[in-house]
C-alpha cells in the first residue's frame, strides 16, 4: 500500500472510514492498530485495505498525521475478512464488530504491570457505615479500585480513603506472565471403537488443515467431549491454537478440570465478567500465541488468535450462542465463517442439533460424525408421560402423584433425582387477592417475579428489583398478596413438604452465579450430599452425576406457549438434554414428563425416544412456513423512550417497504415486549425466500431513511424469538 496514506476503520460506529497521513517514522501495515487525531481527541482505528473500505476521497493537503501505533500484533487478514462478513451479514456497523475484536481499549494499551488491591487485614481509624459495607463485601476479592467499587457498591472515593489508611493494599499484577503450557499427550484415554473413528477423522482434519465443518452428533454421554479432545491434542501438537465455545460459562469449572486432567494445564478462560487484568492478560496471550487453548463464551470468537487451528462449539444447539443486542449475531454461524476464513476445521457438537445444522449435514455442507451410544454401555433412560389432565397434583401443588411416588422411591434407595422447570424464582406473578392488583415492572411490559430466597420482586428483563411490600400498594390491604404459578423455588418448597428428609438444592443462575458456586454444587452433588436437584435450563447441560436416576419435567408445555418460531425444537432439545442427565452411571435412569398435551407431536416424539420422527415433522412444518432452513426470517426493531416517536418511525419504515416477490413484510406491530428498559418497541418481520438478497434489501431500505435522535433501529437476521 502507499506508505503515505492510510485508510482507517474507526473504532467508533458513528464515524465512517477516515484517511490519515502516515508519518515517515511510523511503521504500519494492514491490520495495524493505530491512534489517530479526531478534532481535539485521540481515537483508535485499524489500518484497512482501502479497496475493502470505500469512502469519499480526501485531498492530500487535508490529511492529518497518525499519532502512533499500538504495540500489539496487526489484526490478521483472516480476521479482517470475518469483521467485514459479520457486519455485512448481520447488517451491523463494522466498527461495532471490530470493537469485539479489540474487546476494550484497556486490553491493548498501558503498562505490562497493573495494580490491584485487596484487604490487608487492618482496620480504618474511623469506621463509617460505607467503610464497613465495603470491608464486608471485599473479603477474598482482589481487583482494580474501579472494579472493587462496583463489587462493594460504594464510590471509588470511599475505597481511596481505605487505601490511604492501609486497609486496602496494592498488589502488582504482571499481565504478561505466561499461562501454564498444555501437553497434547499428558494423559491419553482409551477410546471405544466408535469414538476412535470419530477422533481420528477430526484429528486428521486438523493435521490436514483447510476448512472442514463437522456436525458431531452423539447422544448425551456418548463421549463427544472425549473425542474432540483428540482433535484439540492434534492442534496442540501442531503448535496451533484452539477455541472451545461453551454456552454456559458458569459451568465451565467441571470442564476446566477435565481438560486439565487430559492436557496437564487448564485452558485460558474468556467471558464478559473477567476482571480487567485477567482480560488484558488473556487478550495479549491470545494475540501473541501464548494462550494455546481458549475456552470461552461467544465473544471469544472475535479475538485476534495468532494461529488458530481448530474451533469447537460445544452444545452447539444452545440459544445462548445467539446475541440479542448490539451486533445480533449467532456464534454458531460465525464460528463456521471464522473457520472458513482461517481455513481450519470447526466442530459443532450436540446431542440435539439445531434443525439448520442437521439440514447442512444432510445436504452435504457439513460432514456428520455420529456417536450412537452411551460410553461404557450405559443405556438411555426410559421415558414416561404423566398426563396432567388425568393425574392431577393437589391444590397449590405441581408434582403429580406418579412423580411423587418415584421421588419417594429414589430417596429410599439413596439415589438422586432432578426436577426441571425452566422458570427462576418462586412465582412468575404476584397479585392482590383483595383488589386484583398485579405487580408489574415499571420499565418493561412484564410481571415482576417473586424471588423468595432473596426476598425480592424482580424483573427478568431489566433487572429492576423491589422488596415485596407488607400491604397491597393499590388497596392497602395487609396480607393479601398471593403467588400465582410455580417457579423452581416453589417446587423446591413442595419437595421439602412431600419429602421432609430430602436434601434439596435449587440450581438457577441466581444460586449458581459464579464458577466457584458451580464447583461447590458439583462437589456436593457428586459427593451424595444432595437428594433432589430442582433447576432451570442451567441443569440441562454438561452435568454428569452417576447416582442420578430420576428426571422429572414439571411442565413440558411451558416452552410451547408464546410466539417463538423454534418453540417445538427448543422444547425437544431442553427435555431431551435434561433427560440425558439420568442414568449416566451404572444404574438405569427414568424420566417422567408432566404434560397436558401428550398428543402434541414433540411430546409424543420425546415419549417414544424417536428423534428422527420429531425432526421429520418439524422439517415439514418449517418447509410449510417458509422458515429456516427453507426460507429466511429477519426482524427490524424500532425503539424509543417516546411511544409516539417509536410508532411513527415504525410506520414510516412500514410505509416505505419495498414490494418484492421474494420478500414478504409483516407489521409494523408492537413487539412482544412492547416496553423494554423504558423503551417502546415496534417490530417489522420479514420472511424471504432462501435466494433473496435479504440483507441488501434491508440496508437499501433503511439507509434511505433518517430518524430522530432518540430512535434506535436494530436489525435481527435469523431471529430466535419474536
Ligand atoms: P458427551 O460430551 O457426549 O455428553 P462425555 O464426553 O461428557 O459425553 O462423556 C460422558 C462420560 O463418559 C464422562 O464422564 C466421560 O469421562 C466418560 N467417558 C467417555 N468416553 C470415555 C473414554 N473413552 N474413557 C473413559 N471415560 C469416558
Ligand atoms: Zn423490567
Amino acid at each position: 500500500m502507499p506508505a503515505t496514506r492510510a485508510r482507517l476503520l474507526m473504532m467508533n460506529a458513528a464515524l465512517g472510514p477516515l484517511d490519515y497521513r502516515v508519518p515517515d517514522e511510523l511503521a504500519i501495515e494492514h491490520g495495524s492498530v493505530v491512534i489517530a487525531p479526531l478534532g481535539p481527541r485521540q481515537v483508535m482505528g485499524i489500518v484497512w485495505e482501502a479497496e475493502h473500505l470505500p469512502t469519499d476521497p480526501v485531498p492530500e493537503a487535508k490529511l492529518r498525521p497518525l499519532l502512533g501505533v499500538v504495540d500489539v500484533p496487526p489484526i490478521r487478514p483472516e480476521l479482517r475478512r470475518l469483521i467485514e462478513w459479520t457486519a455485512d451479514y448481520y447488517v451491523a456497523p463494522m466498527a461495532s464488530v471490530a470493537r469485539m475484536v479489540i474487546a476494550s481499549g484497556g486490553a491493548l494499551r498501558g503498562p505490562a504491570t497493573m495494580t490491584e488491591y485487596r484487604l490487608s487485614g487492618g482496620m480504618p481509624e474511623r469506621m463509617t457505615a460505607q467503610r464497613e459495607r465495603a470491608i464486608a463485601a471485599l473479603e477474598g476479592e482482589q481487583a482494580t479500585i474501579r472494579e472493587l467499587a462496583g463489587l462493594a457498591g460504594v464510590s471509588e472515593g470511599v475505597l481511596r480513603g481505605l487505601v490511604n489508611q492501609g486497609v486496602l493494599e496494592p498488589v502488582a499484577v504482571d499481565v504478561d506472565r505466561p499461562f501454564p503450557q498444555a501437553r497434547h499427550d499428558h494423559h491419553l484415554p482409551d477410546l471405544s471403537a466408535d469414538q476412535r473413528a470419530v477422533a481420528d477423522r477430526l484429528a486428521g482434519a486438523v493435521e490436514g488443515r483447510g476448512f472442514a465443518p463437522f456436525l458431531l452428533d452423539g447422544v448425551t454421554g456418548s463421549g463427544k467431549t472425549e473425542t474432540y479432545f483428540e482433535a484439540v491434542g492434534a492442534a496442540l501438537k501442531a503448535g496451533r491454537q484452539v477455541l472451545v465455545l461453551l454456552p454456559e460459562i458458569a459451568l465451565t469449572e467441571a470442564f476446566l478440570s477435565r481438560f486439565e486432567e487430559r492436557f496437564g494445564a487448564a485452558p485460558v478462560v474468556w467471558h464478559s465478567s473477567l476482571r480487567s487484568t485477567q482480560r488484558r492478560r488473556a487478550w495479549r496471550a491470545i494475540a501473541d500465541g501464548g494462550a494455546q487453548v481458549v475456552v470461552g463464551a461467544r465473544s471469544a470468537l472475535f479475538l485476534p488468535y495468532r494461529s488458530l487451528g481448530l474451533i469447537v462449539v460445544d452444545e452447539a444447539h444452545e440459544i445462548s450462542f445467539k446475541q440479542d443486542d448490539g451486533v445480533r449475531y449467532n456464534a454458531r454461524d460465525v464460528a463456521v465463517m471464522r473457520a472458513h476464513f482461517e481455513r481450519i476445521p470447526v466442530v459443532l457438537a450436540s446431542a440435539t442439533p439445531a434443525l439448520e445444522s442437521l439440514h447442512m449435514a444432510d445436504t452435504g455442507t457439513y460432514e456428520k460424525l455420529v456417536l450412537p451410544s452411551r460410553f461404557g454401555g450405559a443405556t438411555l433412560p426410559d421415558v414416561r408421560l404423566v398426563d396432567l389432565t388425568e393425574e392431577k397434583p393437589g391444590r397449590g401443588a405441581w408434582i403429580a402423584p406418579p412423580l411423587v411416588r418415584e421421588l419417594e422411591a429414589r430417596l429410599e434407595r439413596g439415589e438422586q433425582s432432578l426436577l426441571f422447570l425452566n422458570r427462576r424464582g418462586y412465582a412468575p406473578l404476584t397479585l392482590c387477592r383483595n383488589c386484583g392488583f398485579r405487580f408489574q415492572c415499571p420499565n418493561c411490559s412484564a410481571w415482576l417475579v417473586e424471588h423468595r430466597l432473596s426476598r425480592r420482586l424482580a424483573c427478568h428483563h431489566c433487572g429492576h428489583e423491589t422488596q415485596p411490600p407488607a400491604t397491597c400498594p393499590e388497596c392497602g390491604e395487609p396480607d393479601c398478596l398471593v403467588a400465582c404459578g410455580p417457579g423452581v423455588e416453589r417446587i423446591a418448597d413442595e419437595v421439602a413438604e412431600l419429602l421432609p428428609d430430602a436434601r434439596v438444592a435449587v440450581v438457577t443462575s441466581d444460586t449458581i452465579n459464579s464458577p466457584e458456586k458451580a464447583a461447590q454444587f458439583v462437589a456436593m452433588a457428586e459427593g451424595g450430599a444432595i437428594d433432589v436437584i430442582v433447576g432451570t435450563q442451567l441443569v440441562t447441560k454438561g452435568f454428569h452425576f452417576p447416582e442420578l436416576t430420576l428426571v422429572g419435567v414439571i411442565d413440558a408445555d411451558l416452552g410451547l406457549e408464546g410466539g417463538d418460531l423454534r418453540a417445538a425444537e427448543r422444547t425437544y432439545q431442553q427435555v431431551a438434554q435434561v433427560a440425558g442427565r439420568a442414568g449416566r452411571g451404572e444404574k438405569p435412569g427414568e424420566v417422567l414428563i408432566q404434560t397436558r398435551h401428550p398428543e402434541a407431536p414433540v411430546i409424543a416424539a420425546l415419549a417414544a425416544g424417536d428423534r428422527d420422527a420429531f425432526y421429520e415433522a418439524e422439517t415439514e412444518n418449517r418447509r410449510h412456513a417458509g422458515a429456516p432452513p427453507f426460507g429466511r426470517w429477519a426482524a427490524i426493531i424500532v425503539s424509543s423512550e417516546d411511544e409516539a416517536e417509536a410508532r411513527e418511525a415504525a410506520n414510516r419504515i412500514g410505509a416505505t417497504r419495498p414490494f418484492l416477490p421474494d420478500v414478504e413484510v409483516l407489521g409494523p406491530a408492537p413487539a412482544p415486549l412492547a416496553l423494554l428498559r423504558n423503551r417502546y418497541r415496534y417490530r417489522l418481520l420479514l420472511n424471504a425466500r432462501r435466494s433473496a438478497e435479504l440483507q441488501r434489501v434491508i440496508r437499501d431500505w433503511l439507509g434511505a431513511l433518517t430518524f430522530p435522535q432518540g430512535v434506535r433501529v436494530g436489525v435481527d437476521i435469523d431471529p430466535y424469538s419474536f
